[in-house]
């Protein structure tokens, strides 16, 4: 069975596209840590990260590069920060979080209960940044 991230990628299930390239995916993560929070995935499904083979993994390296770059324009941030979890969704994914300290980076604490119209905001002024 098709990954949730793969249903989102094929358009089977609705999400809040940032940017799409040849080979990978962004979009917004719905329960966020921070207002941007995004993951970055592998169009094709794999689960573990370092199996991802290594010309996909350098372009979804250097594709979460341009989308942190974007989250910085639209979101005031000190960094953006890169994590790799993978517990929940087997489909390798990058979080992508506009960060100020350390504790912004901390899974364990309660998610921000963002409305439709403001992610759909979001991810139409991150989107916009590549155009
Ligand atoms: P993990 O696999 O532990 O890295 O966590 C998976 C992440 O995917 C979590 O942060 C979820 O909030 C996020 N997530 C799960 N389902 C969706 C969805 N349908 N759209 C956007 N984000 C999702």
């Amino acid at each position: 069975m098709s990954s949730i991230f793969t249903k989102i990628i094929n358009g089977e299930i609705p999400s809040y596209k940032v940017v799409e390239s040849e080979t990978c995916f962004a979009f917004l993560d719905i329960n966020p840590l921070a207002k941007g929070h995004t993951l970055v995935v592998p169009k094709k499904e794999v689960d573990y990260i370092f199996d991802v083979e290594d010309e996909l993994y350098s372009d979804l390296m250097l594709f979460a590069k341009k989308v942190g770059k974007a989250i910085e324009k639209v979101v005031p941030c000190e960094r953006v920060g890169v994590t790799v979890i993978g517990l929940e969704v087997p489909h390798a994914h990058i979080h992508l979080i506009p960060i100020n300290g350390i504790s912004d980076m901390n899974f364990a604490k309660p998610k921000l209960a963002l409305d439709k119209d403001e992610l759909s905001e979001l991810a139409k002024r991150m989107a916009s940044e590549f155009r």
